[in-house]
């Protein structure tokens, strides 16, 4: 097979483009699921896009949560933790999003058992694909609409992968012996930073 059957292609395109605004990897990341499945022929090959729609389901569980969706009661969420990180999220959207949330739930654990499923099918795959572009771009929609999606320069740690990361004061020193002030974007687990007013100024601080 050369080509999904019908609309799919079409249909899916359609969602990746919308989360491509927010998200060019997530994006890319449900391009190379239809790559695949195009090109797949064994068991294995379907349980593949089921471990590409993960990875990816990860990094937009990621790219829509912010470490201040965190309630005050839970300490630690690990930055795998895709439904809790989503469930947070939407915990902060205006009105009823439980159908969201249980069909997010759902497009989720299909992208679970296809990864490990040994009957794995070009069915079962393209359902998967074409659920999860579905529920991210919804998810998309209804962050966007109460402002939720917030434009970062980066979401995530670079160099560790952490989370944590926290807008700092800093002040540099200019030429006639001032200071100026400018936000410094640091990680709070390996020390990694990045200043936008900078140039995009990034390193390691010590
Ligand atoms: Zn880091």
């Amino acid at each position: 097979m050369s080509e999904l059957p019908g609309p799919w292609s079409d249909i899916i395109n359609l969602f990746t483009q919308y989360i491509g605004e927010h998200n060019p990897t997530v994006a890319r990341q449900i391009n190379m699921t239809i790559d695949q499945l195009v090109a797949a022929h064994s068991v294995e090959e379907f349980k593949q896009i089921g471990v590409t729609m993960r990875d990816s389901w990860i990094e937009y569980a990621q790219s829509i949560f912010r470490l201040e969706f965190i309630p005050p009661s839970v300490s630690e969420l690990s930055s795998s933790d895709v439904k809790r990180m989503i469930e947070y999220s939407l915990r902060r959207v205006t009105g009823d999003t439980r159908y969201l949330k249980k069909m997010v739930n759902t497009a989720y654990d299909l992208t679970n058992k296809l990864q490990h499923d040994t009957n794995a099918t070009f069915e079962m795959a393209l359902m998967c694909i074409s659920s999860s572009a579905l529920c991210m771009g919804l998810l998309h929609l209804t962050m966007a609409r109460d402002e939720l999606l917030v434009k970062r320069p980066y979401y995530k740690c670079p160099n560790c992968g952490s989370l944590k990361l926290e807008v700092r004061e800093h002040w540099e020193a200019d030429i006639d012996g001032g200071a100026f002030r400018v936000d410094k974007l640091v990680c709070t687990e390996c020390n990694w930073f990045y200043i936008e007013e900078m140039g995009g100024m990034s390193g390691i601080q010590d």
